[in-house]
Order: structure tokens, then C-alpha cells, then sequence
């Protein structure tokens, strides 16, 4: 049995680089963006009006004239025209170009227009380049705008279309297939006889990968040797990852770990000092990653939230996600020789700190008490009392 830190740096020896590929614009929400985002424009690309108003010269302003007549109207959207600027204005409208010979915007608000003049009203006073959004001040055409190796959200998007973007690099997922075991396991749509169960572990899990857009196949073994062993050699040799559910423990039809032995995957390790979710089991070969997870459903869940998802970051490039911690709402105990990780519902306090209150459930068969968490608090493994308002990693799923 090996400690979780351990299974952890093991864990990472397996990172791999599934490339990258070009998506639509459309598709690439969620993905991770596998180039720079760089402007092609200067940003804004011109002298951008940012409010609806007349264009004077400030010069004129300070020398004292309120009342400017008004020589035209600049709309947004019209190419950018010139004027007799001195003595006069334009009106002109939110995201127009400055008309040239005009520096500085005064609001509509500030204005009382009469036969053709607009006068400032008293009680405003003007800085020169009011109200101008200057081109180039937030970005120089070529400049890195987004980094790469990020998660493309609603944000990237915007400046992703705001340049031009069509399509877009992000890098590629890998082929995943997640697949229960077990002889009581029905699937989902069945109804059960009184002895079975719906494996929903798997479900659980595809929904986790679905958070980074993986797609998966969902498939089921029964706890037979021979099936086992031809479902999972053609597993392997298909998919970038197969994550398994049940089947690794000491029960009589627990065949995962000898057949995938049999099938020369390299064992990393087997067992883990944790609770729940010790018999985890993982390995590889030269293409395929095996999380086989323990069948208990939040061991099943707490397994991929911890390790698998983490492993997927990595592999994506993502390993400088923030860690989240919290602190402890009440005492909590717990004596074996295990790093124990404590179901828990997160509790934001007005002094901004994070709190985790305990929700211990009924053990790693309690899937329904999955919707009163909100992730798992890991407490180590060499203490055995930790008292309230201790900070721990917290892994959230929310
Ligand atoms: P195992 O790890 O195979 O010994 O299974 C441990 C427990 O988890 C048993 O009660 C199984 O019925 C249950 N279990 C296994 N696989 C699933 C699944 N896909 N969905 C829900 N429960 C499962
Ligand atoms: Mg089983």
C-alpha cells in the first residue's frame, strides 16, 4: 500500500501530450487554447467616441467659448471625415470616429442645443481628450493579448471574435473509455430486479470528463475472466485512457488487476492509503492510461476528482490551476494510518475566508449524500485530530 503523495508523483510520471488541433470559434468553448491570441489591430483601432455628444477643439474651450455651431453629424460606422474644426462641432455618436480636427467629447447631457448651436451648459468642466478611447491605448497591433495554455471562456471568446478569429488552436483531448464491472450492474434505462443496481458510477465519471469536453464511450464487463480480458485488450489498444469502475478489491470475482497483469500493463500501483478508495489501482502501457477505480460510488467519485481530473489538467497543460484550501467548521477525528478525505459542503464567510463544513454520510455506498457536498477536504494521513478552523486542500467539484 502506498501513501497518496506517492500515488500522486506516480500519477504524474504518466503525463502525455495528446497535440493540438484547430476548431471553430463556436466549438472551442471549455477546450484549452493552444496559441497566442494576438491582436491584428491596434485595440481600439481608432480615436473611438464613448459617448453620444459634439466633438469640439479644447483649445477653443479654454479660451472661453461655450456655444459651438454645428457643422454636421459623425455616426458610427461612417468613415472617419474632416471639418473646419476651429470655432465649431460635430455632433457625434458612441463608437464613431473621431472626427479629424476634433480632441474632446462633451455629453449630450451637458448640452443645450438651439438652431443649429449646441452650448455647454455651466457647471461642466472639460479636460482636453474627454470621452476618446485613443487608438491603440489598450493593445498595439501584433501584442499578445491571451496567452496560450489557458481555459477558453465567454471572455477569450469575445476577444478571440473581437480579432478575427475564426478558428482557433487548442489542444487535443484524449479518447477516453470508462467502463463499469460487475454481474448486479443494469444500465440506466433498465428497470432493476430486486438484486442489481444501475451503474451510475460511470455516468458519474463521464460527466467529470465532460467538464473539459472529452468524449467517451461508456461500456460494461461482467465479472468473467474472458470478458474481462477480450473487452479490455481491445480497450486498450483503442483508447488514450481507460478509467474502470469496481472490481480491484479482494473479492472472489475481482478480475481487473490479473487480467490487465495478463495483458502486460504495467502496474504503477495498486492500493492506496486513503479513505474511501483504497483499492485504487493504476498502470499503463506505451499508448493507454488505466485509472481502475474501486466500484463504491463515491470511492469512484472522490477517485476521479482527485486523481483523474488532476492527471487531465496536467496532461492539458493546465498544472497551474490555483489550489483551493479550506478551513474546518467544526473538529474532526479520525485515527488510521489512511489520509481520510472528508466529505464536505463549503461555507463562505463575510471575512472571506473558506470554511468546509463536515457531511459525513453513510460511508463510500452513500452516493446520495454526492448532492449535499461540495468536494472532498484531505486531511493527512500522520494526524489524527484536527481541530476547528485547520485549513486543508479542498477538492471541489462544484
Ligand atoms: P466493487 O468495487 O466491484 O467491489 O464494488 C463496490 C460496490 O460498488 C458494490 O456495492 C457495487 O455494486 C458498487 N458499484 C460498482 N460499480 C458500480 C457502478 N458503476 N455504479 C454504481 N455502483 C457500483
Ligand atoms: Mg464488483
Amino acid at each position: 500500500m502506498i501513501t497518496v503523495k506517492e500515488a500522486t508523483r506516480l500519477i504524474n510520471t504518466t503525463i502525455r501530450d495528446f497535440g493540438v488541433e484547430e476548431v471553430t470559434l463556436g466549438n472551442s468553448l471549455g477546450r484549452v487554447l493552444a496559441e497566442d491570441l494576438k491582436s491584428d489591430r491596434d485595440l481600439p483601432p481608432f480615436d473611438r467616441v464613448m459617448y453620444d455628444g459634439i466633438a469640439i477643439r479644447y483649445e477653443d474651450y479654454a479660451k472661453g467659448q461655450r456655444s459651438f455651431p454645428i457643422l454636421g453629424v459623425q455616426a458610427a460606422g461612417a468613415p472617419r471625415a474632416a471639418a473646419e474644426a476651429e470655432g465649431n462641432c460635430v455632433e457625434i455618436m458612441t463608437g464613431a470616429v473621431l472626427t479629424i480636427g476634433f480632441d474632446t467629447v462633451v455629453q449630450y447631457e451637458w448640452l443645450e442645443i438651439k438652431e443649429g448651436v449646441a452650448t455647454i451648459r455651466p457647471g461642466y468642466t472639460i479636460q482636453k481628450g474627454r470621452h476618446i478611447h485613443p487608438k491603440g491605448m489598450d493593445h498595439q497591433q501584433g501584442e499578445v493579448i491571451v496567452k496560450q495554455g489557458c481555459i477558453i471562456t465567454p471572455a477569450e471568446i469575445s476577444i478571440a471574435a473581437t480579432i478575427g478569429q475564426t478558428k482557433i488552436w487548442v489542444r487535443r483531448l484524449p479518447t477516453a473509455a470508462i467502463i463499469s464491472t460487475g454481474n448486479e450492474l443494469v444500465d440506466i434505462g433498465e428497470t432493476p430486479e430486486p438484486h442489481q443496481i444501475r451503474r451510475s458510477n460511470v455516468y458519474a465519471i463521464a460527466a467529470s470528463l465532460g467538464g473539459y469536453n472529452v468524449q467517451v464511450d461508456i461500456l460494461h464487463i461482467d465479472d468473467e475472466e474472458e470478458e474481462i480480458r477480450a473487452k479490455l485488450e481491445m480497450s486498450l489498444a483503442a483508447y488514450d485512457v481507460v478509467i474502470l469502475s469496481g472490481g480491484v478489491s479482494m473479492g472472489k470475482f475481482d478480475f481487473i488487476p490479473q487480467v490487465l497483469d495478463e495483458l502486460g500493463v504495467e502496474k504503477l500501483f495498486h492500493k492506496v492509503a486513503q479513505r474511501p478508495g483504497k483499492p485504487f489501482w493504476f498502470g499503463q502501457t506505451d499508448s493507454c492510461i488505466i485509472f481502475a477505480l474501486p466500484g463504491n460510488p463515491v470511492s469512484t467519485f472522490m477517485g476521479t476528482i482527485r486523481y483523474v481530473l488532476p492527471w487531465l489538467r496536467r496532461c492539458l497543460g493546465l498544472e497551474g490551476m490555483t489550489r483551493q484550501y479550506a478551513r474546518l467548521q467544526e473538529d474532526f477525528s479520525f485515527d488510521k494510518e489512511m489520509q481520510y478525505f472528508l466529505s464536505v459542503k463549503k461555507v463562505n464567510h463575510a471575512d472571506g475566508t473558506t470554511w468546509a463544513q463536515p457531511m459525513k454520510g453513510n460511508g463510500s455506498g452513500d452516493l446520495a449524500n454526492l448532492a449535499r457536498i461540495d468536494g472532498f477536504l484531505e486531511l493527512p494521513m500522520d494526524t489524527a485530530f484536527f481541530p476547528k478552523g485547520s485549513a486543508w486542500p479542498l477538492w471541489e467539484f462544484r
